[in-house]
């Protein structure tokens, strides 16, 4: 197990970086679809994604939308007229969202306003797309941990069968030309490879190259 340490460490960190590959581009990219639009009472899925609404606000809006990987959610003082947020003189007109990314499940996220936790991490680095459209697009940051946990594990193993796959198709090719499949020494007809020292039973009959 120990001996394995690294080279599972390292699916590992392959597993996380694709997962946060993965959220930052499902972030960027991924094309919402508006749901519904609820007012007042909200269902029990309100606040959405634990946002903790300031106090003191009157929030008479959730906009939650949707697309592959991300969901983005909207909650404001604002009424919803015809396809948009219009905002009534005389009163309040704050809103709030909050993104989650990641595949299969959302992992990472942002929020423009949250009273509990302000701060760089929360908020999410801006990206400057070409084609920038509203909702603002950020890169989520704060991890959601259980989430992060799944896609970690999704994606370390997807890494793993990779890396196995790869290491298969390698060895069977210097299999093929007479190398031994660990070292590609030069290793034709030996059972013992002189180079590496390991046994590799498949070059006592080495194929046609
Ligand atoms: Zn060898």
């Amino acid at each position: 197990m120990t001996r394995h340490f690294p080279y599972i460490l390292r699916l590992v960190v392959c597993g996380l970086a694709a997962t946060v590959l993965i959220s930052w581009s499902l972030a960027a990219w991924s094309t919402l679809t508006s749901a519904e639009v609820n007012r007042p009472p909200f269902d029990s899925r309100f606040p959405p994604l634990g946002i903790t609404p300031p106090a003191g606000w009157e929030l008479r809006t959730w906009v939650p939308r949707r697309g592959p990987g991300l969901r983005h959610d909207i909650v404001t003082e604002m009424e919803w007229i015809g396809s948009r947020l219009g905002m009534m003189e005389g009163r309040g007109n704050r809103y709030m969202e909050r993104a989650a990314a990641g595949w299969p499940v959302p992992c990472l996220q942002w929020a423009t306003d949250d009273d509990t936790k302000p701060g760089p991490i929360l908020r999410g680095l801006p990206v400057p797309l070409p084609h920038r459209e509203w909702p603002e697009r950020r890169l989520p940051l704060k991890p959601l941990w259980a989430g992060l946990a799944v896609d970690v594990a999704v994606w370390t193993i997807a890494a793993m069968v990779l890396v196995t796959w790869f290491g298969f198709v390698r060895a069977n090719r210097r299999i093929r030309r007479g190398l031994c499949p660990w070292c590609a020494y030069p290793a034709s007809g030996t059972a013992v490879c002189p180079e590496c020292g390991r046994a590799a039973k498949a070059l006592r009959t080495p194929g046609p190259s």
